[in-house]
């Protein structure tokens, strides 16, 4: 194939442009990209080749090697990793695969990167950062195990296209050689790579190196000093960078600074992590740990092809650079690496998902996380809000998904509530704590906004009574009361649910029987509206919850409430036909008005409208859409000509 001339995918031109013009202040970090990318490279093919040892070709003397070119204005990175085949440089480097990805960028668009730098740090965009400093970027690459005559040249000055033509390489690897602005020249000089590699990739655990010349006088056999010899040129391949695995030193010789440059090679942040969380673990299961809780959600923490899971080494060999089975789902936020002393090198993925060792590191690991939040919030309450809020959401899946964890689950939930003011929570301890004496049960609403549930009827007769109601917005809240049906023996109950009391026995008997006397007294009434709403709810009756509102739309115990079915439609699931229960208020002004039409005219045609309007009116309290907007402004306006009238 002859060299070929290709656009970039839209979205990768627009991600390019971001790298270029705004998205780091700090230029030095595309040194730190290029070889984490190496380091990635060698990773895979000293992993891969244990089952495939033709990939290695005789070379396993693993190097990252930087050649700084002063007269050519170039710097070239080296490595002898996996390489890709021209198929691979196309996707990995032309376009960006991951749909969520190119979602993202969509939206991103319209709007000026200074707006959401924190959001386009938590690309993958390592291999564009060289194209900060430099005007032209070739890649050279050949596949490990193909033909020398297999290899391909991919070129890009960053403004739209790239070449790509086949070539022949000797050598397995990729080598990126970077023609420098002429502002960047400083890249080419030694102390300044050196820095570069200490401060960002000291714990490369591969040698990065570079031929380093010095000048030396010679010396006579005793070390003396010869007269007239004039100096002499060493040329020695120099490694830059310690070489440590970070989580394999004691937590006391790490420096925040190195705990912090190693996260952002793990995780592809560019904001320091939330926590740190460094660990061994001896005993029946021996390994290490070194996990990081990330300050910021990413943006793509509900899609489905996000990368997940931990690194996994074996006795510092890597293994996998996204190993799920290592952490559950609920936690998938959490980044990391864990080095493990008991699995087999040879370990395959089907091994992983059985094994009692990687069960045992998962159980160890969610403890450690789940007692590192728990000391978070207790210590700092402010700090951990900040962090519930980005993560909350997930973590409040584990009620559902991690059953053993549970009670240490529920202490770490984070709620709303009529007492909190808005963007303010509150724990469970917190509201058992001061709840009234007299309250037994913990309340709660479930519904899509804060706004919205503040309106709710159903608050009338808490508000009332001073008690305390849990506001739950995330839709996952749903799944959350499920499993959390009581808390330190306090059931939870929804407000909205059943026919739920508040009164002493006393005072319950006393309206249960002003109610039925209401009831009985408006039989007519309540048996006409009945009739009239018959598709849309399951039952009409006087309700003892109200005290404003004329209505409210009550679920049974265990039917369907508003919130959930607006979820499950949100989710275009088919949502099981639930009628719900339609509770009217006795002594509101509205239904003596209509009891009194009623009494002189039982088959007087306002009365179906009015029986209309009730029920619309419910919904729109409830936040729930009305069926026929229309018709419900259309009878608002002839009740507004009347009165007028
Ligand atoms: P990321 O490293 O976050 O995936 P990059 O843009 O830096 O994003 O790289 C994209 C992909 O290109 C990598 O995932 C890898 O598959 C491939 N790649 C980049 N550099 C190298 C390299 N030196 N050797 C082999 N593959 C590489």
């Amino acid at each position: 194939m002859s060299k070929t001339t290709k656009q970039f995918q839209t979205e990768v031109q627009q991600l390019l442009d971001l790298v270029i013009h705004s998205l780091y202040s700090n230029k030095d970090i595309f040194l730190r990209e290029l070889i984490s990318n190496a380091s990635d490279a060698i990773d895979k093919v000293s992993f891969e080749s244990h089952s495939n040892e033709a990939l290695l070709e005789n070379d396993s003397d693993w190097k990252i090697k930087l050649i700084p070119n002063k007269e050519a204005g170039t710097l070239t990175i080296r490595d002898n990793g996996i390489g890709m085949t021209m198929a691979e440089v196309e996707e990995n480097i032309g376009t960006i695969a991951r749909s969520g990805t190119k979602a993202f960028m969509q939206n991103l668009k319209d709007k000026a990167a200074s707006d959401s730098p924190e959001l386009i740090g938590q690309f993958g965009v390592g291999f564009y950062a060289s194209f900060m400093v430099s005007d032209k970027v070739t890649l050279e690459t050949r596949k490990g195990g193909t033909a020398a005559d297999s290899g391909c040249r991919w070129e890009s000055t960053g403004d739209g296209s790239y070449t790509i033509e086949e070539c022949s390489l000797e050598k397995r690897g990729t080598e990126i050689t970077l023609q420098l602005k002429e502002e960047f020249k400083q890249y080419l000089d030694e102390w300044k790579i050196r820095s570069i590699v200490k401060k960002y990739s000291d714990y490369i655990q591969y040698p990065v190196v570079m031929d380093v010349t010095r000048t030396e006088t010679p010396k006579g056999v005793n070390g003396e000093e010869i007269e007239g010899a004039g100096t002499i040129e060493k040329t020695e391949e120099q490694t830059l960078n310690s070489m440590k695995a970070i989580w394999a030193r004691p937590k006391s010789e790490v420096t925040e600074e190195e705990y912090t440059e190693f996260y952002k090679h793990v995780s592809h942040d560019y904001d320091a992590p939330f926590r740190t969380i460094h660990f061994s673990a001896e005993g029946t299961s021996e390994f290490k740990a070194l996990l990081y809780l990330p300050a910021k959600k990413p943006f793509d923490m509900f899609m489905n092809d996000r990368k997940k899971g931990l690194q996994l080494y074996v006795r510092r060999v890597f293994i996998s650079d996204k190993c799920e089975e290592l952490i559950p789902d609920y936690l998938r936020f959490v980044k990391g690496v864990v080095d493990s002393a008991d699995l087999p090198l040879n370990v395959s993925r089907e091994i992983l998902q059985e094994d009692v060792q990687i069960k045992r590191i998962q159980k160890s690991l969610v403890g450690k996380v789940l007692s590192t939040l728990a000391e978070v919030k207790d210590k700092s309450f402010d700090e951990y809000v900040t962090f519930w809020k980005e993560f909350g959401q997930v973590i409040k899946e584990g009620m559902h998904f991690d059953y053993a964890n549970k009670e240490k689950l529920q202490e770490l939930m984070l709620f709303e509530s009529t007492s909190t003011e808005a963007g303010s929570f509150a724990s469970l301890k917190n509201y058992v704590e001061r709840m009234p004496e007299d309250q037994k049960e913990i309340y709660y609403i479930t519904g899509s906004s804060r706004e919205t549930l503040e309106q709710s009827p159903h608050l009338e007769m808490f508000r009332a009574k001073g008690y305390e109601v849990l506001f739950l917005t995330d839709p996952v809240d749903e799944w959350v009361v499920q499993s959390l049906t009581e808390y330190n023996e306090k059931p939870l109950k929804a407000v909205d649910r059943g026919d739920i009391s508040l009164d002493s026995e006393e005072e319950k008997k006393e309206k249960e029987k002003k109610r039925e006397e209401a009831q009985k007294e408006f039989s007519d009434l309540i048996s006409m509206i009945s009739d009239r709403l018959k598709d849309k709810v399951k039952e009409v009756r006087f309700s003892n919850r109200l005290t404003d509102s004329a209505c409210c739309l009550v679920a049974d115990e265990y039917g369907m409430n508003a919130n959930m079915e607006r979820i499950m439609k949100a989710m275009n699931q088919a949502v099981p036909d639930s009628k719900r229960i339609l509770e009217l208020n006795p002594d509101h002004a509205i239904l003596k008005a209509m009891a009194s039409i009623h009494q002189k005219d039982a088959s007087a045609a306002a009365l179906a409208d009015y029986a209309d309007l009730l029920y619309d009116q419910a919904l729109l309290t409830e936040g729930s859409t009305i069926k026929d907007p229309l018709r419900f402004t259309k009878l608002v306006s002839d009740l507004m000509v009347k009165a007028v009238q």
